[in-house]
C-alpha cells in the first residue's frame, strides 16, 4: 500500500473513531438523562441475587466485583455494595457509610492486583444525572489495561 493511501487510511479510522466514540457518548448521556434517581431495587440487585447473568471476578459477605456489560476499557470492573443501605450514589453518603466507602475502595485495589494492572488503574464514582449516573445502587468503576486521559469526557 502507498504512503498516500496508507495515510488516507489513516485519516479515515480517525474520523470514524471520532463519530464511534460521539455515539457511546450520547448514549451514555441518555442513558443517564433518562435514569429516575430512585432508592428502588436497580439491575444490580438482580446480579447480587444472581438472577441475571454477569462475569463476577471477587465476591465477599459484603461487597460484588463484576465486569461491565460495556467496557470502556480493556479492564472495566463494577464494585458494588450488597446491600445498599440508601446509598443509590455518593452524594447521599452519611457518616455511618464510611466503612462501606473504604471497603468498595479497598477491594478496587485488590482487584487492580488480581487483574495484573500493575501500570495503574482509574477509579470512577458517576454521581447524578451531571455525573452520568444510569444505576442508582453505588457503584465503582475500575478502569485498567490503557493510557487514561485528562481530562475525563
Ligand atoms: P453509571 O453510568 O456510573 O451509573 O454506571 C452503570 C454501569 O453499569 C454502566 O457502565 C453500565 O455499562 C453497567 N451495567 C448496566 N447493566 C449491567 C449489567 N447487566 N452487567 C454489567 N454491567 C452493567
Amino acid at each position: 500500500m502507498s504512503k498516500e493511501n496508507i495515510s488516507s487510511t489513516s485519516s479515515r479510522l480517525a474520523v470514524l473513531t471520532y463519530h464511534l466514540s460521539a455515539v457511546v457518548m450520547a448514549s451514555e448521556k441518555e442513558a443517564a438523562a433518562a435514569a429516575v434517581p430512585s432508592d428502588s431495587p436497580t439491575i444490580f440487585d438482580k446480579i447480587i441475587n444472581k438472577e441475571i447473568p454477569s462475569k463476577v471476578v471477587y465476591e465477599d459477605d459484603k461487597v460484588l466485583a463484576f465486569r461491565d456489560i460495556e467496557p470502556q476499557a480493556p479492564t472495566h470492573i463494577l464494585i458494588i455494595p450488597k446491600v445498599k443501605d440508601g446509598l443509590t450514589g455518593l452524594s447521599k453518603a452519611e457518616e455511618r457509610h464510611c466503612e462501606i466507602l473504604g471497603r468498595l475502595l479497598y477491594t478496587a485495589k485488590l482487584v487492580a492486583k488480581q487483574e495484573g494492572l500493575e501500570d495503574g488503574f482509574r477509579i470512577v464514582i458517576n454521581d447524578g444525572p451531571n455525573g452520568g449516573q444510569s444505576v442508582f445502587h453505588i457503584h465503582v468503576h475500575l478502569l485498567g489495561g490503557r493510557q487514561m486521559n485528562w481530562p475525563p469526557g
